[in-house]
């Protein structure tokens, strides 16, 4: 069998339950372009070191997760106006040497949104979170011209984004109000993820009508999904925005129109798994 040459990786730590491996390798298998994506475990401490690597390399690029999107700003050559403006990169592209940062996370989660019906134009919505995925997710309602409000567990992290976005802030006790007035609530906290039990909402509180995201995809359906569902809300997963950051991310390294329902189905396979 042909030994395929990694091209393109993910830098996360931990990278072990990664679905990003499972959804490029299908989607170059798919493309007939022989190559592999593979996930490596980077602590912070190693990031640097990795990113002088990559420079000589014969890597396309990479990803970043969790806790690289802020701290690799530093360490690129460039980056479009977008990324800087959001503070976070979750995709870079190797130039021959050069390094440059893109952030599909934004794009990829309004996809999403579209996909599922939703157009955030106009809405206000509540968003739970400050860490380096909010910072891709408020960008991108902002820009699609919705108010958004931002609530998180540390407020000066919240208020931090707030002052540099321009958002409203949101405290613990004006909290549950601003959610039920909201007609789209987007969780981009961790909480949740692996524990299908756990909700970063008290149980009850929802919006009283519209859509609630969830960006955690692991498990799919979250608590706050199906309490939002059994109240009769339209829930949106996070494997939309999963799937489309990944393409777009493809996409950029390739030049190639990434195969997004192969993707999907690839990455719900070895969600399954
Ligand atoms: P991050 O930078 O580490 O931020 C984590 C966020 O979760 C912070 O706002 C943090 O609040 C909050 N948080 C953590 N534990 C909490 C708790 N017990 N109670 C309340 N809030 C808590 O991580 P990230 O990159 O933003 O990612 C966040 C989540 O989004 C992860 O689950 C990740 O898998 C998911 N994600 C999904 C996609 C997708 O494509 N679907 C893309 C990116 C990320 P503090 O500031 O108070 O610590």
């Amino acid at each position: 069998m042909e030994q395929l040459e990694t091209r393109a990786c993910l830098f996360a730590h931990p990278a072990k339950h990664s679905l990003s491996p499972a959804m490029h390798n299908a989607a170059l298998g798919f493309l007939g372009i022989a190559a592999r994506y593979e996930a490596r475990d980077v602590p912070p401490e190693s990031l640097a070191a990795e990113f002088k690597a990559l420079r000589n390399s014969s890597l396309w690029g990479v990803n970043l997760s969790i806790p690289h999107k802020e701290a690799a700003l530093e360490l690129v050559d460039g980056m479009g106006v977008e990324a800087r403006a959001m503070g976070a990169i979750n995709t870079v592209l190797n130039q021959n040497g050069s390094l440059h940062g893109l952030n599909t996370d934004a794009p990829g989660f309004m996809a999403a949104l579209l996909e599922a019906g939703c157009n955030p134009s106009g809405l206000v919505v509540m968003v739970l979170g400050a860490g380096g995925a909010a910072r891709g997710v408020c960008w991108a309602l902002q820009q699609a011209g919705a108010e958004v409000h931002l609530w998180n567990r540390s407020p000066a992290r919240a208020r931090q984004l707030c002052d540099g976005f321009g958002l409203n802030f949101v405290s613990d006790f004006d909290l549950e109000t601003h959610v039920r007035a909201s007609s789209l609530l987007v969780n981009t906290t961790s909480v949740g993820l692996g524990n299908p039990l756990e909700s970063p909402l008290s149980d009850g509180i929802l919006p009283n009508s519209g859509w609630v995201c969830d960006i955690v995809y692991r498990p799919l359906e979250t608590k706050l999904l199906k309490d939002a569902r059994a109240r009769g809300l339209t829930g949106i997963d996070g494997l939309g925005m999963l799937v489309h950051q990944g393409a777009l991310a493809l996409k950029a390294w390739t030049g190639r129109d990434a195969p997004v329902k192969v993707m999907r189905q690839a990455a719900l396979t070895q969600l399954k798994t």
